[in-house]
């Protein structure tokens, strides 16, 4: 999912150091390096009294860099008219509370390992290895662990993804959620030594494994818990940035309209916080956000009692459907209704050029979106009907595909399915 104006080297589901390499390219073409200040930590974030009474607020920033040369810290303070928070949600691991858990790791400290630390199934050539979780990490560590692990790889599933089958594919083991950890203390064989203590992972149903004997490993792949730890609450009139609360799990702070605005901080904006398309979801943010605060949008924001009631009947949705707030899925057109308000909102740049133009999303795009998934599904492609999967283990799962885009590269199945070939290397989400 890249930004409109430039494509991946290639891709879509390009390994880690591609859009590493892609955003650091970015960032030079465009010479946004000469305006970034690196390596340098936002410690605080205070809010300042506006520059003429009834003014938008204005930010402090406490920022720290670390001086390699002389082994010291150096603080400072900046003033700033607007900050937009973009510091990402996949930085503080996400472990959930299990009975026993926590003394478990004071017992075997290397023995639970969250996906954050994770990089080559090699660490774990010949280990015994419990993964807990089942969506992407999960399915991908799994799937890795399977070449080098012990086997088999156990998976501990909270539920079935879309793209698992009736069975575990060979090499993978099931389990169901972990009930407890505990921790016995083990009969000494060696009399004379010492004796050690061993634990036991005990699951659901009632089924467990025991350290050592079937398991050295167990791999957290539950995901990260958004952070803000420049805001200090007490600070803020008691509001905090983001509401842990259960069922909660969203930006707070009174107010976040269209998952981008503060009601209660004109002057603040979050882009990224969304789980939607990456990079392209960013550029329809800044581009509104630059709008809005260069005073040159389309419109403006609505009045605050609207951002609310959106707010409101969001929380609902999101707790009536049973998903996150600020979860933003293609399917049912909601991706596109939340771009579409980000591109209305900030509407046309000048005849002069002056002014980003928010991106169209092409047909090319919708197509892609539409057809194009990482995992093939059963019974929408490997593993199941007719076979969709190429080489790379991309595939086209609809079969009502009036191709926009080269259409000799696609054919049709002989099945209920439409085969996308790549005869030249296409990316098919090259673009996107
Ligand atoms: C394992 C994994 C796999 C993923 N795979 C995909 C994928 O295949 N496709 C996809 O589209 N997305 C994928 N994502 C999601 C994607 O990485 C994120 O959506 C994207 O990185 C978010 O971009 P961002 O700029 O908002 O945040 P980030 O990329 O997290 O960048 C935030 C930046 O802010 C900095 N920062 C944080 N706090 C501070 C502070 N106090 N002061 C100064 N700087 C700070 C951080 O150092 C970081 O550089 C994946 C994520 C993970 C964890």
């Amino acid at each position: 999912m890249c930004f409109s104006d430039a494509r991946f080297a290639y891709g879509p589901f390009a390994p880690h150091y591609v859009p590493r390499q892609y955003i650091e390219n970015y960032v030079t073409h465009h010479k946004v390096d000469e305006d970034l200040v690196l390596d340098t930590t936002v410690e605080d974030l205070a809010e300042l009294p506006p520059r003429v009474p009834g003014g938008p607020g204005r930010w402090k920033v406490v920022l720290r860099k670390y001086d390699r040369a002389r082994h010291i810290d150096l603080w400072w303070e900046e003033e700033f008219d607007a900050v937009v928070l973009a510091n990402g949600h996949y930085a503080v691991p996400f472990v959930p509370e299990v009975k026993g858990l926590k003394a478990f790791i004071e017992a075997f400290p290397d023995r639970v390992v969250h996906s954050k630390h994770y990089r080559t199934p090699l660490v774990y050539a010949s280990k015994r290895v419990v993964v807990v979780g089942n969506s992407a990490s999960g399915h991908d560590v799994t799937a890795e662990l399977v070449s080098t692990a012990h086997l088999p790889v156990y998976q501990s599933r909270r539920s079935p993804s879309r793209w698992d089958g009736d069975k575990p594919p060979p090499g993978i083991a099931w389990k169901p959620v972990i009930r407890e950890f505990q921790i016995h203390a083990s009969p000494n064989p060696n009399p004379g030594s010492s004796s050690h203590p061993s634990g036991r992972i005990v699951f659901d149903d009632d089924t467990y494994l025991d350290l050592d004997t079937d398991v050295d490993v167990v791999l957290y792949c539950t995901g990260y818990k958004p952070s803000f730890p420049f805001w200090e609450p007490s600070r803020h009139s008691g509001r905090a940035l983001w509401d842990y609360a259960p069922g909660a799990d969203r930006l707070a702070g009174g107010g976040s309209y269209w998952h981008t605005f503060f009601t209660q901080y004109p002057t603040l904006a979050a882009v990224g916080v969304p789980r939607t398309l990456t990079f392209r979801s960013f550029e329809y943010q800044g581009v509104a956000v630059a709008r809005l605060w260069a005073g040159r949008a389309a419109r403006p924001l609505p009045p605050a009692a609207e951002q609310r009631t959106w707010e409101r009947e969001r929380a609902a949705r999101a707790r009536r459907e049973g998903r996150r707030f600020h979860d933003v899925p293609w399917e049912g057109g909601e991706a596109r209704e939340w771009l579409r308000g980000l591109f209305d909102l900030a509407g046309l740049g000048t005849l002069d050029g002056d002014g980003r133009v928010p991106p169209v999303l092409t047909r090319e795009l919708v197509w892609a979106l539409e057809n194009v998934r990482k995992y093939p599904e059963p019974g929408r492609g490997e593993g199941g009907g007719g076979d969709g999967a190429d080489e790379s283990g991309l595939e086209a799962t609809s079969r009502s595909i009036a191709a926009p885009a080269r259409p000799e590269a696609v054919e049709e199945d002989a099945g209920e399915w439409v085969m996308v070939h790549r005869p030249y290397k296409m990316d098919l989400l090259g673009f996107i």
